[in-house]
Protein backbone atom coordinates (compact mmCIF):
# COMPACT_ATOMS: atom_id res chain seq x y z
CA UNK A 1 0.00 0.00 0.00
CA UNK A 2 0.98 3.49 -0.26
CA UNK A 3 0.51 5.44 2.66
CA UNK A 4 0.76 9.09 3.24
CA UNK A 5 1.45 10.06 7.13
CA UNK A 6 1.26 13.78 8.53
CA UNK A 7 3.06 14.39 12.29
CA UNK A 8 1.71 17.55 13.68
CA UNK A 9 3.25 19.80 15.92
CA UNK A 10 2.96 18.21 18.98
CA UNK A 11 3.76 14.56 17.23
CA UNK A 12 7.31 16.32 16.21
CA UNK A 13 7.83 18.81 19.73
CA UNK A 14 11.34 17.56 20.28
CA UNK A 15 13.95 15.57 19.08
CA UNK A 16 12.79 12.65 21.65
CA UNK A 17 9.24 12.91 19.49
CA UNK A 18 11.23 13.06 16.17
CA UNK A 19 12.85 9.77 16.85
CA UNK A 20 9.86 8.74 18.08
CA UNK A 21 7.95 9.26 14.74
CA UNK A 22 10.91 7.93 13.27
CA UNK A 23 9.97 4.37 14.80
CA UNK A 24 6.78 4.71 13.81
CA UNK A 25 7.41 5.65 9.80
CA UNK A 26 10.33 2.54 9.89
CA UNK A 27 7.55 0.21 11.53
CA UNK A 28 5.05 0.76 8.98
CA UNK A 29 7.58 0.48 5.98
CA UNK A 30 9.15 -2.61 7.81
CA UNK A 31 5.44 -3.61 7.53
CA UNK A 32 5.70 -3.41 3.35
CA UNK A 33 4.46 0.00 3.21
CA UNK A 34 5.04 2.89 0.52
CA UNK A 35 5.59 6.06 2.55
CA UNK A 36 5.24 9.67 2.32
CA UNK A 37 5.78 11.70 5.67
CA UNK A 38 4.22 15.21 5.62
CA UNK A 39 5.36 17.25 8.83
CA UNK A 40 4.23 20.36 10.65
CA UNK A 41 6.83 22.60 12.60
CA UNK A 42 7.77 21.66 15.94
CA UNK A 43 4.98 22.78 18.42
CA UNK A 44 5.16 26.35 19.29
CA UNK A 45 7.56 26.90 16.82
CA UNK A 46 5.05 29.00 14.03
CA UNK A 47 3.98 31.03 16.68
CA UNK A 48 7.86 31.89 17.51
CA UNK A 49 8.77 32.99 14.38
CA UNK A 50 5.59 35.09 14.31
CA UNK A 51 6.38 36.62 17.53
CA UNK A 52 10.27 37.44 15.53
CA UNK A 53 8.47 38.92 12.61
CA UNK A 54 5.94 41.36 15.23
CA UNK A 55 8.91 42.24 17.00
CA UNK A 56 10.44 44.79 14.17
CA UNK A 57 6.39 45.69 12.86
CA UNK A 58 3.11 44.94 13.53
CA UNK A 59 2.21 44.51 9.70
CA UNK A 60 5.38 42.45 8.10
CA UNK A 61 5.21 41.91 4.05
CA UNK A 62 2.88 38.28 3.63
CA UNK A 63 5.67 37.33 0.97
CA UNK A 64 8.60 37.45 3.83
CA UNK A 65 6.52 36.13 6.35
CA UNK A 66 5.97 32.85 3.98
CA UNK A 67 9.91 32.56 3.86
CA UNK A 68 9.61 33.10 7.60
CA UNK A 69 6.91 30.39 8.26
CA UNK A 70 7.97 27.78 5.85
CA UNK A 71 11.32 27.43 7.56
CA UNK A 72 9.47 25.56 10.64
CA UNK A 73 8.06 22.46 8.71
CA UNK A 74 11.76 22.11 6.44
CA UNK A 75 13.37 21.72 10.02
CA UNK A 76 11.33 18.72 10.94
CA UNK A 77 11.34 17.70 7.44
CA UNK A 78 14.88 17.35 7.56
CA UNK A 79 15.09 16.33 10.97
CA UNK A 80 13.28 13.23 10.56
CA UNK A 81 14.77 12.04 7.34
CA UNK A 82 18.03 12.24 8.65
CA UNK A 83 16.36 10.39 12.24
CA UNK A 84 15.13 7.95 9.75
CA UNK A 85 18.59 7.36 7.36
CA UNK A 86 20.25 6.81 11.08
CA UNK A 87 17.90 4.13 11.22
CA UNK A 88 19.23 2.70 8.17
CA UNK A 89 16.27 3.37 5.92
CA UNK A 90 16.61 5.37 2.38
CA UNK A 91 14.58 8.84 2.96
CA UNK A 92 14.70 12.35 1.17
CA UNK A 93 12.82 15.26 2.79
CA UNK A 94 11.79 17.77 0.03
CA UNK A 95 10.56 21.24 0.35
CA UNK A 96 7.28 21.83 -1.09
CA UNK A 97 8.47 23.10 -3.99
CA UNK A 98 10.56 19.94 -4.47
CA UNK A 99 7.56 18.43 -3.99
CA UNK A 100 5.86 19.73 -7.05
CA UNK A 101 3.14 21.18 -4.99
CA UNK A 102 1.85 25.02 -6.58
CA UNK A 103 -0.23 27.36 -5.17
CA UNK A 104 -1.99 30.57 -5.78
CA UNK A 105 -0.57 33.85 -5.23
CA UNK A 106 -2.04 34.86 -2.15
CA UNK A 107 0.35 34.86 0.31
CA UNK A 108 -0.34 33.07 4.01
CA UNK A 109 -3.22 31.61 2.84
CA UNK A 110 -2.44 30.34 -0.52
CA UNK A 111 -4.09 27.79 -2.27
CA UNK A 112 -2.85 24.91 -3.66
CA UNK A 113 -3.62 24.58 -7.47
CA UNK A 114 -1.99 21.66 -8.82
CA UNK A 115 0.91 19.14 -7.07
CA UNK A 116 3.16 17.55 -10.25
CA UNK A 117 4.04 14.39 -8.55
CA UNK A 118 7.03 12.77 -10.66
CA UNK A 119 9.77 13.84 -8.27
CA UNK A 120 8.15 12.11 -5.43
CA UNK A 121 6.75 9.05 -7.43
CA UNK A 122 10.63 8.81 -8.32
CA UNK A 123 11.63 8.98 -4.88
CA UNK A 124 9.22 5.77 -3.85
CA UNK A 125 10.30 4.12 -7.17
CA UNK A 126 13.72 4.06 -5.61
CA UNK A 127 12.87 2.67 -2.22
CA UNK A 128 13.45 5.67 -0.75
CA UNK A 129 10.37 6.95 2.36
CA UNK A 130 9.25 10.69 0.83
CA UNK A 131 9.28 13.18 3.67
CA UNK A 132 7.49 16.34 2.96
CA UNK A 133 7.25 19.58 4.61
CA UNK A 134 3.91 20.46 5.09
CA UNK A 135 1.97 24.06 5.31
CA UNK A 136 3.88 25.46 2.38
CA UNK A 137 3.84 25.43 -1.58
CA UNK A 138 5.55 27.90 -4.67
CA UNK A 139 3.65 30.21 -6.48
CA UNK A 140 4.44 30.88 -10.57
CA UNK A 141 6.46 33.49 -9.76
CA UNK A 142 9.10 30.94 -8.03
CA UNK A 143 8.14 32.45 -4.51
CA UNK A 144 7.23 29.86 -1.63
CA UNK A 145 3.54 30.73 -0.10
CA UNK A 146 2.33 28.66 3.14
CA UNK A 147 -1.04 27.57 3.08
CA UNK A 148 -2.89 28.81 6.07
CA UNK A 149 -2.93 28.06 9.94
CA UNK A 150 -3.33 24.33 10.17
CA UNK A 151 -2.33 23.85 6.72
CA UNK A 152 0.10 20.90 6.89
CA UNK A 153 -3.11 18.83 6.92
CA UNK A 154 -4.27 20.43 3.57
CA UNK A 155 -0.60 19.62 2.23
CA UNK A 156 -0.88 15.43 3.47
CA UNK A 157 -4.76 15.23 1.78
CA UNK A 158 -3.79 17.08 -1.51
CA UNK A 159 -0.45 15.31 -1.66
CA UNK A 160 -2.41 11.72 -0.95
CA UNK A 161 -4.81 12.62 -3.83
CA UNK A 162 -2.33 13.53 -6.36
CA UNK A 163 -0.26 10.13 -5.52
CA UNK A 164 -3.48 8.06 -5.21
CA UNK A 165 -2.20 7.24 -1.57
CA UNK A 166 -4.09 4.11 -0.24
CA UNK A 167 -5.26 6.06 2.64
CA UNK A 168 -3.92 9.42 4.13
CA UNK A 169 -3.40 8.80 8.85
CA UNK A 170 -3.31 12.21 10.36
CA UNK A 171 -1.34 11.99 13.50
CA UNK A 172 -1.84 14.52 16.53
CA UNK A 173 -2.37 13.53 20.41
CA UNK A 174 -5.49 12.74 20.51
CA UNK A 175 -6.33 8.75 19.40
CA UNK A 176 -9.14 10.19 16.84
CA UNK A 177 -13.01 11.62 16.82
CA UNK A 178 -14.95 11.03 20.34
CA UNK A 179 -18.49 11.62 20.83
CA UNK A 180 -18.21 14.61 22.73
CA UNK A 181 -15.18 16.09 24.75
CA UNK A 182 -13.57 13.54 27.31
CA UNK A 183 -13.10 16.12 29.62
CA UNK A 184 -16.97 17.30 29.79
CA UNK A 185 -18.38 13.77 30.04
CA UNK A 186 -15.62 10.68 30.65
CA UNK A 187 -18.35 8.54 29.34
CA UNK A 188 -17.05 10.03 25.86
CA UNK A 189 -16.14 7.56 23.05
CA UNK A 190 -13.80 7.20 20.39
CA UNK A 191 -15.82 6.78 16.86
CA UNK A 192 -14.37 3.68 14.89
CA UNK A 193 -15.62 5.52 11.74
CA UNK A 194 -17.35 8.95 10.83
CA UNK A 195 -18.71 10.67 7.49
CA UNK A 196 -17.37 13.63 6.46
CA UNK A 197 -20.07 15.50 6.41
CA UNK A 198 -19.86 14.84 10.16
CA UNK A 199 -16.74 15.27 10.39
CA UNK A 200 -16.96 19.22 9.07
CA UNK A 201 -20.19 19.93 10.94
CA UNK A 202 -17.62 18.58 14.72
CA UNK A 203 -14.75 20.43 13.12
CA UNK A 204 -16.12 23.81 12.93
CA UNK A 205 -18.34 23.67 16.34
CA UNK A 206 -15.10 23.03 17.68
CA UNK A 207 -13.88 19.78 17.84
CA UNK A 208 -10.38 21.10 16.52
CA UNK A 209 -8.62 17.76 15.32
CA UNK A 210 -8.46 18.20 11.31
CA UNK A 211 -7.93 21.40 9.67
CA UNK A 212 -11.81 21.80 7.98
CA UNK A 213 -10.25 22.70 4.38
CA UNK A 214 -8.22 19.19 4.71
CA UNK A 215 -11.59 17.29 5.26
CA UNK A 216 -13.09 19.44 2.21
CA UNK A 217 -10.41 18.13 0.20
CA UNK A 218 -11.01 14.80 1.05
CA UNK A 219 -14.47 14.46 1.17
CA UNK A 220 -14.05 16.18 -2.85
CA UNK A 221 -10.80 13.12 -3.55
CA UNK A 222 -12.65 10.60 -1.57
CA UNK A 223 -9.26 9.72 0.33
CA UNK A 224 -10.35 7.72 3.24
CA UNK A 225 -8.44 9.61 6.30
CA UNK A 226 -7.64 8.08 9.61
CA UNK A 227 -7.15 11.18 12.94
CA UNK A 228 -4.95 8.77 15.12
CA UNK A 229 -2.54 9.21 17.87
CA UNK A 230 1.55 9.52 17.47
CA UNK A 231 1.61 8.46 20.90
CA UNK A 232 -0.32 5.10 21.48
CA UNK A 233 -1.58 2.02 19.16
CA UNK A 234 -5.15 2.60 18.77
CA UNK A 235 -7.31 2.49 15.77
CA UNK A 236 -8.27 5.91 15.61
CA UNK A 237 -10.86 6.97 13.49
CA UNK A 238 -11.68 6.39 9.77
CA UNK A 239 -13.22 9.73 8.15
CA UNK A 240 -14.55 8.61 5.05
CA UNK A 241 -17.78 8.56 2.83
CA UNK A 242 -21.81 8.10 3.82
CA UNK A 243 -22.74 5.15 4.13
CA UNK A 244 -26.42 3.62 4.51
CA UNK A 245 -25.72 1.64 7.94
CA UNK A 246 -24.13 4.98 9.37
CA UNK A 247 -27.65 6.08 9.46
CA UNK A 248 -28.69 3.46 11.82
CA UNK A 249 -27.10 5.98 14.26
CA UNK A 250 -29.21 9.12 14.92
CA UNK A 251 -26.34 11.27 16.46
CA UNK A 252 -22.92 10.94 16.13
CA UNK A 253 -21.82 13.68 18.51
CA UNK A 254 -22.48 16.40 20.95
CA UNK A 255 -20.23 19.48 20.43
CA UNK A 256 -20.11 22.80 22.79
CA UNK A 257 -18.92 25.91 21.53
CA UNK A 258 -17.85 28.04 24.28
CA UNK A 259 -16.08 30.49 22.03
CA UNK A 260 -19.70 32.17 21.18
CA UNK A 261 -20.98 35.72 21.31
CA UNK A 262 -23.96 37.00 20.20
CA UNK A 263 -25.20 40.45 18.55
CA UNK A 264 -28.94 41.38 18.98
CA UNK A 265 -30.07 43.93 16.79
CA UNK A 266 -33.47 45.95 17.54
CA UNK A 267 -35.79 47.82 15.43
CA UNK A 268 -33.44 47.78 12.21
CA UNK A 269 -35.11 49.41 9.21
CA UNK A 270 -37.05 46.69 7.45
CA UNK A 271 -35.88 47.82 4.09
CA UNK A 272 -34.80 45.78 1.02
CA UNK A 273 -30.46 45.87 1.02
CA UNK A 274 -29.95 46.02 4.99
CA UNK A 275 -28.69 43.01 5.76
CA UNK A 276 -26.67 42.60 2.57
CA UNK A 277 -24.68 46.18 3.68
CA UNK A 278 -24.61 44.62 7.68
CA UNK A 279 -23.41 41.18 6.37
CA UNK A 280 -21.04 42.35 3.29
CA UNK A 281 -18.99 44.56 6.28
CA UNK A 282 -18.80 41.97 8.57
CA UNK A 283 -17.74 39.49 5.96
CA UNK A 284 -15.01 42.17 4.84
CA UNK A 285 -13.53 42.54 8.08
CA UNK A 286 -13.42 38.58 8.27
CA UNK A 287 -15.83 38.29 10.81
CA UNK A 288 -17.42 34.92 10.34
CA UNK A 289 -20.94 35.28 11.50
CA UNK A 290 -23.09 32.01 12.03
CA UNK A 291 -26.99 31.91 13.28
CA UNK A 292 -28.41 34.25 11.45
CA UNK A 293 -32.31 34.74 13.07
CA UNK A 294 -34.53 37.71 11.76
CA UNK A 295 -37.83 37.68 12.86
CA UNK A 296 -41.07 39.31 10.83
CA UNK A 297 -40.75 42.77 10.48
CA UNK A 298 -43.88 44.75 12.01
CA UNK A 299 -43.82 49.02 11.45
CA UNK A 300 -41.33 48.89 9.27
CA UNK A 301 -38.98 47.62 12.13
CA UNK A 302 -37.41 44.35 12.62
CA UNK A 303 -34.94 42.33 14.99
CA UNK A 304 -31.68 40.53 13.55
CA UNK A 305 -29.81 38.23 15.86
CA UNK A 306 -26.63 35.69 14.83
CA UNK A 307 -23.47 35.14 16.96
CA UNK A 308 -19.90 35.44 15.80
CA UNK A 309 -16.72 33.86 17.79
CA UNK A 310 -16.20 35.29 21.16
CA UNK A 311 -12.86 36.77 20.07
CA UNK A 312 -13.68 38.41 17.25
CA UNK A 313 -16.85 40.54 19.07
CA UNK A 314 -15.41 43.83 19.24
CA UNK A 315 -14.03 43.90 16.11
CA UNK A 316 -18.14 43.01 15.18
CA UNK A 317 -19.36 45.88 17.52
CA UNK A 318 -17.17 48.46 15.60
CA UNK A 319 -19.08 47.51 12.56
CA UNK A 320 -22.63 47.29 13.79
CA UNK A 321 -21.96 50.89 15.76
CA UNK A 322 -21.46 51.82 12.00
CA UNK A 323 -24.71 51.48 11.62
CA UNK A 324 -26.66 53.46 14.07
CA UNK A 325 -28.74 55.57 12.08
CA UNK A 326 -30.68 52.08 10.73
CA UNK A 327 -30.54 49.71 14.19
CA UNK A 328 -32.18 51.39 17.41
CA UNK A 329 -30.90 48.84 20.20
CA UNK A 330 -27.88 46.79 20.10
CA UNK A 331 -26.83 44.11 22.96
CA UNK A 332 -23.58 42.19 22.50
CA UNK A 333 -24.11 39.07 24.87
CA UNK A 334 -20.37 37.41 25.53
CA UNK A 335 -21.74 34.52 28.39
CA UNK A 336 -23.22 32.31 25.54
CA UNK A 337 -22.54 29.22 24.23
CA UNK A 338 -23.43 26.77 21.26
CA UNK A 339 -24.25 23.38 22.05
CA UNK A 340 -25.02 20.84 19.02
CA UNK A 341 -25.21 17.41 17.71
CA UNK A 342 -24.40 16.28 14.65
CA UNK A 343 -25.92 13.06 12.89
CA UNK A 344 -26.54 11.35 9.40
CA UNK A 345 -29.52 9.97 10.79
CA UNK A 346 -31.26 12.76 11.32
CA UNK A 347 -31.98 12.71 7.90
CA UNK A 348 -33.97 9.57 7.88
CA UNK A 349 -35.10 9.88 11.08
CA UNK A 350 -38.03 12.48 12.42
CA UNK A 351 -37.81 13.78 16.06
CA UNK A 352 -34.49 13.74 16.81
CA UNK A 353 -34.58 18.08 16.88
CA UNK A 354 -37.54 17.75 19.22
CA UNK A 355 -35.75 15.49 21.47
CA UNK A 356 -33.41 17.58 21.81
CA UNK A 357 -35.58 20.42 22.95
CA UNK A 358 -36.75 18.19 25.49
CA UNK A 359 -33.85 17.19 26.96
CA UNK A 360 -32.66 20.63 28.12
CA UNK A 361 -36.47 21.29 29.32
CA UNK A 362 -36.03 18.28 31.33
CA UNK A 363 -33.03 20.73 33.07
CA UNK A 364 -34.70 23.87 32.95
CA UNK A 365 -32.25 25.15 30.19
CA UNK A 366 -33.96 27.65 28.50
CA UNK A 367 -32.98 27.70 24.51
CA UNK A 368 -32.57 31.02 22.97
CA UNK A 369 -31.33 29.98 19.63
CA UNK A 370 -32.21 27.64 17.25
CA UNK A 371 -30.59 26.49 13.68
CA UNK A 372 -30.93 23.67 11.83
CA UNK A 373 -29.15 21.69 9.21
CA UNK A 374 -29.81 18.53 7.50
CA UNK A 375 -27.56 16.69 9.81
CA UNK A 376 -27.24 19.44 12.70
CA UNK A 377 -29.41 20.66 15.36
CA UNK A 378 -27.43 23.76 17.37
CA UNK A 379 -28.88 25.72 20.21
CA UNK A 380 -27.17 29.00 21.96
CA UNK A 381 -28.01 28.56 25.65
CA UNK A 382 -26.24 30.52 28.71
CA UNK A 383 -22.93 29.75 28.99
CA UNK A 384 -23.27 28.27 32.89
CA UNK A 385 -25.32 25.52 31.49
CA UNK A 386 -23.11 24.35 28.92
CA UNK A 387 -21.21 21.43 29.78
CA UNK A 388 -24.44 19.74 32.09
CA UNK A 389 -26.39 20.45 28.31
CA UNK A 390 -23.40 18.53 26.70
CA UNK A 391 -24.06 15.63 28.75
CA UNK A 392 -27.46 15.86 28.86
CA UNK A 393 -27.81 15.12 25.22
CA UNK A 394 -24.93 12.34 25.39
CA UNK A 395 -27.06 10.59 27.54
CA UNK A 396 -30.03 11.23 25.86
CA UNK A 397 -29.60 10.13 22.58
CA UNK A 398 -27.49 7.20 23.88
CA UNK A 399 -23.90 7.79 23.75
CA UNK A 400 -23.15 6.78 27.16
CA UNK A 401 -23.29 2.94 26.64
N1 LIG B 1 2.97 25.01 11.42
C1 LIG B 1 1.74 25.53 10.85
C2 LIG B 1 0.86 26.08 11.95
O1 LIG B 1 1.22 26.05 13.11
C3 LIG B 1 1.03 24.54 10.01
C4 LIG B 1 0.57 23.29 10.72
O2 LIG B 1 1.01 22.96 11.80
O3 LIG B 1 -0.27 22.59 10.16
O4 LIG B 1 -0.20 26.58 11.68
MG1 LIG C 1 -1.94 21.36 13.37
Amino acid sequence: MLLVHKYGGTSVGSLERIENVASRVSKAREEGHDLVVVVSAMSGETNKLIEYAHHFTPNPAKQEMDMLLSSGERVTAALLSIALQAKGHDAVAMTGRQAGIVTDTSHTYARIETIDPTAMQNAIKQGKIVIVAGFQGVNKEGNVTTLGRGGSDLSAVAIAGALSADACEIYSDVDGIYTTDPRIEPKAKKLDIISYDEMLEMASLGAKVLQNRSVELAKKLNIKLYAKSSFSDNNGTLITKESANMEEVLVSGVVLDKNQARVTLRNVSDKPGIAAEIFTKLAKENINVDMIIQNVGIDGATHLGFTVAQNELERAKKVIESFDHDIKGMDFDENICKVSVVGVGMRSHAGVAAQAFSTLASSNINIEMIATSEIKVSMVINEKYGELATRMLHEAYGLDN
